[in-house]
């Protein structure tokens, strides 16, 4: 995994030291029937996200998974498997063997690593998974604290709600000693959900918008539409950098490469700039509703957000939404610019949206786009436009299918010029 992922130990982490990553699922444990089938699809793509560590070796058991390191990178593991859809934590863990004194040692020497400012708070938890170990779970927090107390006399105790919490359990095999909880993404296994087609263009929210659908359980192919040559093989080739860095949180992403400059073109005569926009958008989800159909992909995603532009106030919407019957699923329509922008930087996908490669609708944007577009005027104009039904057709044959990977080199083929029916006055 990329090592822009990986967990910047914190002063006094105990990271580096850890023997074992334990991962915890997150919301989806409430949801009795599936369960076991949602813990099987996080186990699978954990596995396939270790790959590139051969030394890890994992178990599973009831609402978790341990990761043994074995001398694999802890830090940079445990970023990748934060990011693991249904993860909700992931826990550094020494382990001891199952004696006393060695858990108080073991302990002693972590306490070390995490060097506790003088005045933080602490208690011992400890939890006796193995009945015939001689020491119980509350006597056992005693006979540890007091030792790492004696040694540490700035430690005050609080059992409430302490900062430092040293959790014990005492396994037959071995005892697991943590203290650290890394927040994982949580959110429900890849693609428990259904699958759903994702509209991906350029910029920075449709990225954003695709991460969020697949953190809901979703799993997502991508449509990009190009206008070759008005739009050039770079920006294509940062729609395809873009799905690779999505391919990160899914092992593999389905890029589908829809050519759109002809029927991009054939709005070009009607003289009612204003509507462009309109018709085009619906054009897409027209296609890309094709293509859904043909995938099984069972709605569509855009990364549109409320009032952000002319397309996505709430009569733009309307008029839009009804070029299909698929559900449109719109994750960041509620979403304040700042918030999905800092949500891209997160997810990775930030600095390649903001190069500067134009997208097809950019191109073609008239002076004045409506924010409140005439339902009955658009479907006239589409149904007199000749042969547009058989234009968006074509396109759907025409699309080209990429499947990307993280650690791929996926260029999509050579576009081919389009050179009949270009109109001057576009660029
Ligand atoms: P983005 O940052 O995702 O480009 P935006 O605010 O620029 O969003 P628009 O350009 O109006 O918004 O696009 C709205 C949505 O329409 C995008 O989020 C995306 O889902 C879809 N879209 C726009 N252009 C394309 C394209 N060329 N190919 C595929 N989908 C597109
Ligand atoms: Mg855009």
């Amino acid at each position: 995994m990329s090592a822009n992922n990986e967990v910047q130990p914190i002063p006094g982490s105990s990271i580096e030291y850890a023997d074992m990553l334990l991962l915890r699922f997150g919301e989806f444990t409430l949801k009795g029937k599936n369960r076991a089938r949602f813990e099987r699809t996080v186990l699978r793509h954990v596995k396939e996200i270790i790959k590139p560590y051969p030394g890890i070796v994992l178990s599973k058991e009831f609402g978790r998974i341990y990761a043994e390191l074995n001398g694999e990178p802890a830090a940079e593991v445990a970023g990748a498997l934060k990011n693991v859809f249904g993860i909700a934590s992931v826990s550094p863990v020494k382990c001891a063997p199952s004696e006393l004194e060695q858990i108080v040692a073991v302990s002693r020497e972590l306490l070390v690593r995490l060097a506790p400012a003088p005045g933080t708070t602490f208690k011992v938890n400890a939890r006796r998974v193995w009945k015939d170990f001689p020491y119980g779970s509350i006597e056992m927090n005693k006979l540890v604290a007091t030792p790492l107390l004696q040694g540490y006399p700035g430690l005050t105790v609080d059992v409430k709600s302490p900062k430092l919490e040293l959790r014990i359990e005492i396994r037959q095999n071995h005892t697991y000693i943590f203290c650290e909880n890394i927040e994982g993404v949580g959110g429900f296994p890849l693609g428990t959900n259904g699958k759903a087609l994702l509209l991906l263009s350029g910029g920075i929210d449709s990225p954003v918008a695709a991460w969020s659908s697949m953190r809901r359980g979703l799993e997502v192919e991508c449509i990009h539409f190009y206008s070759y040559p008005y739009t050039s093989e770079l920006a294509r080739q940062k729609v395809v950098d873009l799905a690779r860095v999505l391919s990160r949180y899914a092992g593999v992403i389905k890029l589908h490469l829809v050519p759109f400059t002809e029927v991009q073109t054939s709005f070009t005569g009607i003289g009612q700039d204003n509507l462009i926009i309109t018709l085009m958008r619906r054009a897409m989800l027209r296609i890309a509703t094709g293509i859904a159909e043909r995938e099984g992909a069972l709605a569509l995603v855009t990364g549109d957000s409320l009032g952000q532009v002319a397309s996505q106030t709430l009569p733009s919407m309307n008029v839009i939404g009804r070029a299909t019957q698929l559900p449109l699923l719109r994750p960041l329509v509620m979403m304040d610019k700042s918030e999905i922008v800092d949500l891209s930087k997160q997810i990775g996908t930030y600095d390649l949206s903001i190069l500067p490669y134009e997208d097809c609708c950019t191109l073609f944007v008239p002076k004045s786009p409506t924010t409140n577009p005439n339902l009955r005027i658009v479907e006239k104009i589409e149904a007199t436009l000749p042969g547009y039904s058989a234009l968006l057709a074509e396109a759907v044959a025409a699309t080209e299918t990429i499947e990307i990977t993280p650690y791929g080199d996926e260029k999509p083929a050579e576009v081919v010029s389009v050179e009949a029916g270009l109109q001057e006055e576009w660029f």
